[in-house]
């Protein structure tokens, strides 16, 4: 099925935008194998790598990789994680272990310890705590803003989870940021045009977690800001994907499969082999994230292959808000 989002109906949106739609259940994706002669992606010392990562975890899995190869390459890296992943109700669970009803408490308590763990594994890779930002959006909520909690003409979005309506005083990037779409938007751009990435690999819009959806939507916005700021701004815009279907746990193995009903984008699948020890440390910095690896130890280890699999995307330009959620599938993790 594929599913064709009319302009009109999603007002905001300047190119019509064509989305791959979602397999029915039980339909398995036939992905191609990666072959060692596909494109890759070229870094150097020049290289200055900027990781959008909706959820702890998502910058190692996605790319801990290339993370390590633009630090080989003395290259410059900084991941943001737009929420603290502190909306995992199965993983607070079982960090919890008191066996009463969670509380907002547990669940703030929860995103400090995935925060805490994403340092933990950057550390693995060799950064500090400097290359990261941690921007504390809510969690599961991020496709809302795009849509009713754009602006202050409505209430800030209340947390499901936390219960709160910004993110703390120490995440918050610009001063006075609450649960705003629009606040996420500026947020971001400030960063991108400040730090100049020249390479950007964030998440693509048909991965299936509502959170990773909406950040694509939300980067390419900001982007978008960025560019009238700085019209000589250019950057290599980069996807990947974590949630979609069964890919790639329906292709076990050492090596990612292209997920072949995607689209490549411009560039075709980009194919970036890791050498057994940049996979041994990619493995190890999952396991640096122990609330994860508590109650899904097979999703994180089936991340760690010999190769990582992104690719450019057309280009693509949004205006935030929307009318409607582009982004309606939700995962937790
Ligand atoms: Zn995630």
């Amino acid at each position: 099925m594929i599913a064709t989002l009319a302009a009109a109906a999603v007002a905001g949106v300047s190119w019509l935008y064509l989305r791959p739609g979602l397999r029915p259940a039980g339909e398995v994706a036939s992905p191609v194998a990666a072959a060692s002669n596909s494109a890759t992606v070229t870094v150097s010392s020049d290289t200055r790598l900027l990781i959008i990562a909706p959820h702890p975890d998502d910058e190692i899995l996605g790319a801990g990789g290339l993370i390590q190869k633009v630090r080989s390459a003395d290259g410059s890296v900084h991941v943001v994680y737009l929420t603290d992943g502190e909306g995992y109700t199965q993983g607070v669970k079982a960090e919890r272990r008191h066996g009463k009803i969670l509380t907002p408490a547990d669940y703030r308590a929860y995103g400090r310890e995935r925060e805490d763990e994403a340092r933990q594994a950057m550390r693995e890779l060799g950064y500090t705590a400097w290359s990261l930002t941690f921007l504390g959006f809510p969690n599961g909520g991020l496709h809302r803003l795009m849509t009713t909690y754009w602006s202050d003409h409505q209430k800030a979005y209340r947390s499901t989870y936390t219960r709160l309506t910004r993110p703390k005083a120490s995440e918050a990037f610009i001063p006075a940021t609450e649960y705003r779409g629009e606040n996420l938007t500026q947020e971001l751009a400030e960063i991108i045009g400040a730090f100049k990435p020249t390479l950007l690999v964030t998440p693509r819009p048909e991965d299936q977690h509502v959170d990773h959806c909406a950040a694509w939507f939300f980067v390419v916005d900001a982007l978008g800001d960025v560019e009238r700021v700085h019209p000589k701004f250019r950057t290599d815009l980069m996807t990947y994907i974590i949630h979609y279907n069964a890919w790639p746990f329906d292709h076990p193995g050492n090596v990612f499969p292209f997920p072949d009903d995607l689209d490549s984008g411009v560039s075709g699948w980009l194919n970036v082999l890791l050498t057994p020890k940049q996979r041994a440390l990619k493995s190890a910095a999952l396991h640096r994230y122990k609330t994860q690896m508590d109650v899904t130890p097979w999703f994180l280890d089936g991340f760690a292959r010999n190769n990582e699999v992104f690719s450019r995307p057309a280009p693509f330009r949004i205006a935030l808000p929307v009318a409607q959620s582009i982004c309606d599938e939700f995962i937790e993790h």
